[in-house]
């Protein structure tokens, strides 16, 4: 268990200490001031690439918001997303063998989400693509075509995803659509998870359709740990979902 050099068990105790205060105390001070040292340090780094877009279009509080799990229509040879660095680098077994870590993360991710802003009165749900590979990106079936006439009637769009873990991820942040009109969600999401060039990559797949991505984190080191631990994995899934729901309702409300 190599992870147990790094995290010992009064840690993960804290940690999970922590994200029950969150749960019931979201919105006062303190859990805010909590938040801005667990976010960093639960969610890994933050991308560091140069950005300088803001997101000022105003939206109506009702705006009808889709989620969906990255890489839900991809578990081909390519594109599957990535298998995290306890499998690729540690040895571990993927938690699911028919899916990428990622993915399997993602759709826990994506439903909590769901269920969370639904509480919290967002006009929200989810899309599942119910075939999990999907080798033409304009299939009708796909997240990307799902989400692309999600936006064409009016509503916001996004993927959520783990980056890849070391050398090969950037960190977390919001990924924006290519747009001139990008909005006070993309900005309060950006400003909570950190800011992606509007031209990442050269544009993806996704934001040339108007779909934004969201890195939730790099699936490595703490975060991968305690989504993987069976004691703090709900806490886990739990506390991004509220970070996530936490910055859409703040993005709703921007003047
Ligand atoms: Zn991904």
């Amino acid at each position: 268990m190599r992870f147990g050099l790094y995290f010992s068990n009064l840690f993960l105790s804290q940690q999970i200490f922590l994200f029950s205060l969150f749960s019931f105390t979201s919105s006062s001070l303190f859990a805010e001031t909590n938040y801005q040292k667990n976010s960093s340090s639960i969610l890994g780094p933050r991308v560091s690439l140069k950005s300088d877009w803001v997101g000022t279009n105003k939206v109506k509080s009702s705006l009808q918001i889709l989620v969906m799990a990255g890489h839900a229509d991809s578990q081909g040879l390519a594109g599957a997303g990535t298998s995290g660095s306890a499998v690729a680098l540690y040895g571990s077994k993927p938690m699911d063998p028919t899916i990428s870590d990622e993915l399997f993360w993602n759709l826990k991710v994506r439903d909590a989400i769901v269920k969370l802003g639904k509480a919290r009165g967002l006009n929200i749900s989810s899309y599942e693509p119910g075939i999990r590979n999907i080798d033409d990106g304009n299939d009708p079936k796909t997240n990307w075509s799902f989400g692309a006439r999600h936006i064409r009637e009016g509503g916001y769009a996004f993927e959520i995803h783990f980056d890849s873990y070391g050398e090969f991820g950037f960190g977390s942040g919001l990924i924006p659509a290519i747009t001139r009109s990008l909005n006070t969600v993309d900005e309060s999401l950006a400003r909570r998870f950190g800011r992606y060039p509007l031209f990442f990559r050269g544009g993806l797949g996704a934001p040339r359709r108007g779909i934004r991505i969201l890195e939730i984190g790099k699936l490595e080191g703490k975060l991968e740990e305690m989504l993987r631990s069976s004691s703090s994995q709900k806490e886990t899934i739990d506390y991004v979902a509220l970070q996530i729901v936490d910055a859409i309702s703040d993005g709703l409300n921007l003047d």
